[in-house]
């Protein structure tokens, strides 16, 4: 899309924005510096190089990450992302970002993350299956139910994992269903977890008009990205009465100033794949959606969406941020300086992992919870986990991406001093 900066552009690297926040945030705790550099660094990398044989019988040769942040609190968790522009790089980042999430929702994990460089809408159903089987295989002494649990994330869905559990559980003979979250139903997925990520981003806005003395009912909001996270999210803000009159996808947006049809759009998506040309709208692109005069903007895409270049001109009261690392640190400065409140993605987006953890709980388990009880359960901890970020940001006089990182890194470096640097 016109005026959209994708990642192999990027100015500068995604994971020097995470050491940026883990650096600002360490140093106002007074962290020693010496465990801030263990904190910082992911403790394993592992890139493996995936040859699959095409459907024409033709090979190519695919690379793939798996990034273990850390394992202090718990085993790794986070998403596999298939994406043309995975790096090395951004999967560190993503890993590091999982990390801090997990601990701001005081789950037991630690942060993990995966990615392959791959163009999903380039591959059949039959080789993209290939190759998260050959992912999985090549990582099968990396991830595991007690290790590092992998999840969706982007173009990644229930289908990729099923064959992730599968594969894992022919090679070690028996039915693992832990070892993957953001499974179908039938094989051991945990009701609400498709819409848990969206379900948070509504739960961390309802907080923050809270907090700000602003009526939901009634609000405007402008989304970018209408996957999983940004659909979900709309839908049910719009539950809750805000208007949602602009959003965006790969191929474009669709903007009505009256409110947009959520359940009519979602339906248009399913039937031809895009926002696209949808009945009553006017097209509209990321950064005038970014620059769109609303009470709430939520960048629900890739990460670097809000930059030093175009911080300034976001008119949103509040910006929630359902992606990971859609703002850089340059304009996080700028945000806070006009006094935009902003729900950082650790926070806001950490529904999803949230619901993860039931999963894999419940799969431990080996009993599953009604839809009501995942949704109890998941309010309690996202309400929490707000008050928690809020409380450190009065204290500290910071905007709530710092309070967030301060929470989080004070969970971990806590356990660290307590389980002791084995050097
Ligand atoms: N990919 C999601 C995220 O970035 C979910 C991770 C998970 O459930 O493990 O938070």
């Amino acid at each position: 899309m016109k005026g959209e900066i994708t990642s192999k552009e990027m100015p500068m690297s995604v994971f020097a924005n995470v050491v940026k926040q883990v650096d600002h945030a360490a140093s106002l705790l007074g962290i020693d510096p010496m465990l801030v550099e263990i904190i910082k660094m992911p403790r394993r990398s592992v890139i493996v190089k995936l040859p699959i044989q095409m459907d024409d019988g033709s090979f190519r040769v695919f690379t793939g990450y798996r990034v273990q942040h850390s394992i202090v609190r718990g085993p790794a968790k986070g998403g596999l992302r298939f994406h043309p522009d995975v790096t090395l790089d951004e999967v560190q980042a993503l890993a590091s970002w999982m990390t801090w999430k997990c601990a701001v929702v005081n789950i037991p994990f630690g942060g993990g993350k995966g990615g392959i460089t791959v163009d999903p809408k380039t591959l059949s159903k039959h080789e993209l299956e290939h190759l998260t089987r050959r992912y999985v295989a090549d990582l099968l002494d990396v991830i595991g139910p007690e290790s590092d649990v992998p999840a969706p994330d982007v173009n990644t869905n229930e289908q990729t994992m099923a064959w992730i559990m599968d594969t894992y559980s022919m090679h070690v003979r028996h039915t693992e269903s832990a070892v993957v979250t953001g499974k179908p139903l039938i094989m051991g997925g945990s009701l609400g977890r498709r819409e848990a990520t969206g379900r948070g981003v509504m739960l961390t806005v309802r907080e923050a008009c809270k907090r700000l003395g602003m009526n939901l009912k009634g609000a405007t909001a402008g989304i970018v990205g209408f996957g999983n996270v940004g659909s979900v999210a709309a839908d049910l803000l719009q539950k809750e009465g805000v208007k949602i009159i602009a959003v965006t996808d790969v191929m474009g947006g669709v903007l009505n100033r009256k409110g947009l049809d959520i359940p009519g759009l979602i339906k248009y998506v399913a039937e031809t794949g895009s926002v696209v040309g949808f009945a009553g709208t006017t097209p509209i692109s990321n950064e005038e959606v970014v620059a769109l005069d609303v009470d709430v903007l939520i960048p629900a895409a890739l990460e670097n969406l809000i930059t030093a270049a175009n911080a300034d001109k976001v008119r949103a009261k509040i910006v929630a941020e359902g992606a990971n690392g859609p703002t850089t640190p340059d304009a996080d400065e700028i945000l806070t300086r006009k006094g935009i409140f902003i729900i950082p993605d650790i926070l806001c987006n950490a529904g999803g992992v949230t619901v993860s953890y039931f999963e894999w709980v419940q799969n431990r388990v080996g009993y599953s919870w009604t839809e009501d009880e995942v949704n109890g359960r998941l309010e309690l901890v996202m309400v929490s986990a707000f008050a928690d970020t809020y409380r450190v940001a009065q204290e500290y006089k910071v905007n709530m991406r710092v309070a967030a990182f301060m929470l989080a890194i004070r969970r971990v470096v806590d356990v660290i001093l307590l389980r002791g640097v084995y050097a």
